[in-house]
């Protein structure tokens, strides 16, 4: 029986994790489960898993949570704090831990659950894109597994051989092709998107998701930071990683091959197939959704990338192969300039330009020989920066 501590339990992701999980009663059972907030969600997570630990990261909500929770029997012990999240994220009865907070918040305890040796199951992009060699390095010294979530790039580790980590270039990689829906605005009028609102943006035409990636997706900021993801979870450049813009959402992604062939993945855009894959690894297990039917899916579209509609797009190529901090910072703009969107503080096209700006702002420095504080204070310059950009703007 493996033991299973869910960050971000009450969100998109973690409420899939649960579903699978749930499936699975002779393999798994949730040792803890975490929220930043939501205490009645959680709360009915707790009824319904009977986890251990539950964790409230904000200490006003884990008192309500306390207070849903009380008479319940084998009621779970209630922490607080980011203190919490690291400490269940290392738990010796943890064997996996789902990494599904959102943001740069994610890093802390997905840096924990590495460095406690634990199968990472990692939807939290942010985190590889903050601080990629920290946690990269981590996994390698604990022997950590680090297995992908996010639908694209958990479709390339099933299309590569299992050596990969020997260098794409020695098993016969010739590139690798990260598929994009192109978001709500892939075909909308550009003079328009300085009104796009932010139910538009979160209204994604192939998945359902929360809305910090949901306006990611739209603004394509989502398919920049799964480029530097892919950098770091492949051991590869951007020359080497191509963006391919495919509405149907049914090719999860592909590898491209020195012999001319090109492996890819399909399934429904359910991500329930991603969850249960790295959970079952290396054996398939139920995930519980509709099998893909291809005469309903009818025509696979492809289309390149239009960088002048997706300015995000380009900025993280630009950060992607300027490296050190350039990355954390864009991160940490994007969060702010998105929270501001939705917020209705800023327009749509102020996204791109609070990140461009914050990017100006903060020149690029070397990363080598830094540990996370000094991640974490690029990553607080680069909010203040933000912050500072979206009340100009506002
Ligand atoms: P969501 O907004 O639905 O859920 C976020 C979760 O994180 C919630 O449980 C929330 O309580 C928790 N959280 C938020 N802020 C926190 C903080 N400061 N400290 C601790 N916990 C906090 O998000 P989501 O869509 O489930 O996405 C989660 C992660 O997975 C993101 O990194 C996203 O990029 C990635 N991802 C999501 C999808 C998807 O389909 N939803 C697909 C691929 C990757
Ligand atoms: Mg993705």
């Amino acid at each position: 029986m493996i033991g299973v501590t869910v960050l971000g339990a009450t969100g998109s992701i973690g409420v899939s994790t649960l579903d699978v999980l749930a499936r699975h009663p002779d393999r798994f059972r949730a040792v803890a489960l975490t929220a930043n907030t939501d205490a009645e969600r959680l709360a009915a997570q707790c009824r319904q898993h009977r986890p251990q630990y539950a964790v409230m990261v904000d200490p006003t909500a884990a008192r309500r949570l306390s207070e849903l929770l009380a008479g319940m029997p084998d009621r779970p012990e209630i922490l607080t704090g980011v203190e919490g999240l690291e400490q269940v994220s290392a738990l010796p009865e943890v064997g996996y831990v789902m990494a599904a907070i959102v943001g740069a918040a994610g890093l802390r305890p997905t840096l924990a659950a590495a460095r406690a040796g634990k199968r990472v199951l990692l939807a939290n992009k942010e985190s590889l894109v903050v601080a990629g060699a920290l946690l990269m390095q981590a996994v390698a010294d604990s022997g950590a597994e680090l297995l992908p979530i996010d639908s694209e790039h958990n479709a390339i580790f099933q299309c590569l051989p299992p050596n990969f980590s020997d260098g794409l270039d020695r098993v016969g990689v010739r590139r690798i092709l990260l598929t994009a829906s192109g978001g709500p605005f892939r075909d909308w009028p550009l003079d328009r998107l300085s009104s796009v609102t932010p139910e538009q943006a979160c209204a994604h035409p192939t998945w359902d998701m929360g809305r910090k990636i949901s306006v990611d997706s739209a603004t394509m900021m989502n398919k920049g930071l799964e480029v530097i993801e892919a950098c770091w979870l492949f051991g590869t450049d951007t020359d080497h990683v191509q963006v391919v813009v495919h509405p149907q959402s049914v090719i999860h992604s592909l590898v491209q091959y020195e012999d001319g062939s090109v492996l890819a993945q399909l399934g429904n855009p359910d991500m329930r197939t991603p969850i249960a894959h790295a959970m079952g690894w290396p054996e398939r297990i139920d995930s519980g959704v509709t099998p893909l039917d291809l005469f309903a899916v009818a025509r696979l579209d492809f289309q390149e990338p239009d960088f002048a509609r997706f300015p995000c797009l380009r900025l993280a190529f630009e950060s992607a192969r300027a490296g050190g901090t350039a990355p954390a910072v864009l991160n940490a703009a994007n969060e702010i300039a998105v929270a501001a969107f939705l917020d209705r503080r800023i327009d749509f096209p102020g996204i791109a330009a609070v990140v461009e700006g914050t990017l100006e702002a903060l020149p690029r420095e070397s990363v080598a020989g830094q540990g996370l504080e000094f991640l974490l204070d690029i990553d607080r310059r680069a909010r203040e920066q933000a912050e500072h950009l979206v009340l100009v703007r506002g």
